[in-house]
């Protein structure tokens, strides 16, 4: 009787679509899950479906471009973590749809031209003094 009530329990308290979980697995060619989740608390954004294919894309751009390594030192950031460092109140990280990265050997702002350069009209773009911010919001943002 005890096992069926928590069976009965865990059912209802699946997350309904169910949170992708951060992890081991790639979300493409060269970036995992893990590189986009939560650094205070290892969570994904809870749609499920962050990171966009379409930023996923932009980041192979830029490896593809410069031939290294790219890190992404922030991706998803849970509400709490977005709090705790001082980010925007309607950050875009918060939406999961962002990254700061790093690559490998090469300057923010020269990253910074080449994603301003082929994102064209789109998406939100900024350089830092130490890494360089991308978004996919539905409109253009240079700050
Ligand atoms: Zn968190």
């Amino acid at each position: 009787m005890r096992q069926l009530i928590q069976a009965i329990l865990a059912m209802f308290s699946k997350p309904n679509p169910p949170v992708i979980e951060a992890g081991d697995g790639m979300l493409s060619e060269h970036f995992s899950k893990a590189e986009f989740a939560c650094n205070h608390c290892g969570k994904l954004h809870p749609s499920g479906v962050m990171p966009p294919l379409e930023l996923l894309d932009i980041l192979e751009g830029v490896r593809a471009h410069f031939g290294v390594p790219v890190t992404v030192n922030s991706g998803y950031r849970c509400p709490v973590h977005n709090a705790n460092v001082g980010g925007a109140t309607a950050s875009r990280h918060m939406e999961g749809d962002a990254s700061d990265i790093m690559v490998k050997g090469v300057s923010p702002s020269a990253v910074y031209d080449y994603l301003n350069r082929s994102m064209g009209s789109a998406g939100g773009l900024h350089e830092y003094d130490t890494f360089t911010h991308v978004d996919t919001r539905g409109h253009k943002a240079r700050w």
